[in-house]
């Protein structure tokens, strides 16, 4: 196992000054290498997003920012399975403890061929950000392991999972850093890590070490849907709030769903009960079309039973990057990172993005999205609903106790219509504060001898997102003092 880590101590260093925003520290630009000028590194998508908003934080000091900016702690883990197949494979494994300042690390674990520390690391950081925006009193975390579950066993994965826990060892718990799904990982995967958890640490209550595991060993009703229905909840709100005109609810919009897994297909079945047309859908191995409106009920046996979407009756194809540039009320990209980029921005034809997966927009899509006028509800509020029922799932298993599936609904209901009212709010008044935010920023840069002063434009919502999160983490710093 190899760990790196900035001690608290090591974030002391607020000056007066704060720098000029950039695409990282010297550190991390030297680390990502020459990934750093790539698109879609998911840590440079990251920081360019954390930079965008601070440059609204004139008053953040620089310690305090490079230590919220990075995370506390990176582990690496290679370990070696006996496959199914006879053969001794090696593996690699991460966790990154991105914060621990308003709470317990939290965040999933994904299982992909692609996963690298860079995504672990940006995905680390999104938990924090997005716990903060719908104020969970938890930090943000996230894991991963380096495998391709399509190739491999149940028993594989089971081993797989027992390993990579029993290696991090007390890295996680209950009250540290607690886990989740994501990515290929499910319920089955969940007991998994509680059941060795549970052996390496037994005659306590283990059970808030993860969430998002079966009903039946603590977890909570209604979170195998909570991240689908927590985006349903956040458009519904948006659109209230005016997000797009002419509209006042989902019933008969055209809805496009990206991604066909626990995200995307609670997703299509819940626009659908809200009386959206859902016209396009699509997984790994392929999408589905129907302009009058998909029967998402056949389209999730044609799931069960062949894998994919892809060849249900009465659907004409639809590769995934059609799929993107339809035309549509909704658009919910559900399924990986750097799906809008700069490549195929100018051809989205949605009227609204509701970022479903984390991180499927980069900055430079943003940009273009923004000067289009196409809103996007970022994925730090709109895929919050997982982490907020994750969360409500730990407070039952910290009480013994279990909540009926209409009180989990209407709690989140509550949680995700204020956030996303706060969202909004705070994007209008840095909307108003913009002048003097402005002069705020030329008179500090004047004052230390720069010319230049960057021009700050208009706030998105996801800069409001991250400007009220990274606002309220900075907050609780300050409160709790740096350690010692
Ligand atoms: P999942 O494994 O259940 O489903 C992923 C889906 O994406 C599958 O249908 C897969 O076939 C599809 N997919 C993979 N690669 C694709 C590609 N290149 N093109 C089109 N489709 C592709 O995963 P999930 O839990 O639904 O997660 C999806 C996204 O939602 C991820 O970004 C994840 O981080 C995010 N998310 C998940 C949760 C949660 O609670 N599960 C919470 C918040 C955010």
């Amino acid at each position: 196992m190899t760990a790196s880590g900035d001690g608290v101590g090591d974030s002391n260093q607020a000056t007066d000054a704060r720098d000029e925003t950039s695409a990282g520290t010297p550190d991390d630009r030297s680390r990502m290498g020459n990934s750093a000028t790539a698109e879609t590194n998911p840590y440079r998508v990251a920081i360019a997003q954390f930079d965008r908003a601070i440059s609204f934080m004139p008053n953040l000091k620089t310690g305090l920012i490079e230590f919220l900016k990075r995370p506390c702690r990176v582990i690496t883990l290679d370990f070696p399975i006996l496959t199914d197949d006879g053969s001794v494979q090696l593996f690699t494994g991460y966790r990154v403890l991105h914060s621990r300042v308003r709470g317990p690390g939290k965040g999933g674990v994904r299982y992909h061929p692609d996963v690298t520390e860079d995504e672990v690391r940006a995905l680390a950081s999104w938990m924090t950000w997005k716990c903060a925006v719908v104020d969970v009193p938890f930090g943000g975390a996230k894991g991963g392991v380096v495998c391709d579950p399509k190739k491999l066993s149940q028993d594989d994965l089971r081993r797989i999972t027992r390993r990579y826990i029993s290696d991090l060892g007390d890295n996680i718990g209950p009250h540290t850093d607690v886990p989740a799904p994501d990515v290929n990982t499910s319920a089955q995967t969940m007991a998994w890590i509680y059941d060795t958890y549970d052996r390496l640490h037994p005659g306590r209550n283990n059970l808030p070490v993860v969430t998002g595991k079966p009903v039946g060993i603590g977890g909570s009703l209604g979170r195998d849907a909570a991240t689908a229905r927590g985006c349903v909840f956040v458009t519904k709100h948006m659109i209230r709030r005016g997000i797009l005109t002419a509209r006042s609810s989902l019933r008969d919009a055209r809805v496009v769903i990206q991604g066909f897994g626990n995200c995307g297909a609670h997703a299509a079945r819940l626009f659908v009960e809200e009386g959206a047309r859902v016209v396009a859908v699509s997984d790994s191995k392929g999408g589905v079309f129907s302009d009058d409106g998909l029967d998402i009920d056949a389209v999730l046996r044609q799931k069960a039973s062949t894998g994919s979407v892809a060849g249900t009756d009465g659907t004409d194809p639809i590769s995934n990057a059609d799929l993107l540039e339809l035309a549509c009320d909704v658009l919910v990209p559900a399924a990986l990172e750097n799906q809008i980029t700069s490549a195929n921005a100018e051809r989205i034809r949605a009227r609204l993005v509701v970022e479903g997966a984390n991180g499927p927009t980069t900055p430079e899509a943003d940009e273009v999205l923004e000067r289009r006028g196409i809103p996007v509800v970022p994925d730090i509020l709109a895929n919050a609903g997982g982490v907020t029922v994750s969360y409500f799932e730990w407070v039952q298993n910290v009480e013994n106790e279990q909540w009926d599936l209409s009180k989990v609904n209407a709690k989140l209901e509550r949680k995700l219509t204020q956030a996303t009212d706060q969202v909004v709010d705070q994007r209008r008044t840095l909307a108003e504060q913009l002048p003097a935010l402005q002069a705020q920023i030329e008179a500090a840069q004047h004052k230390r001898g720069h010319r230049d002063v960057p021009t700050l434009s208009a706030p998105s919502l996801r800069t409001a997102a991250w400007v009220l999160a990274i606002g309220r983490v900075a907050h609780v710093a300050l409160e709790r003092g740096i350690w010692p």
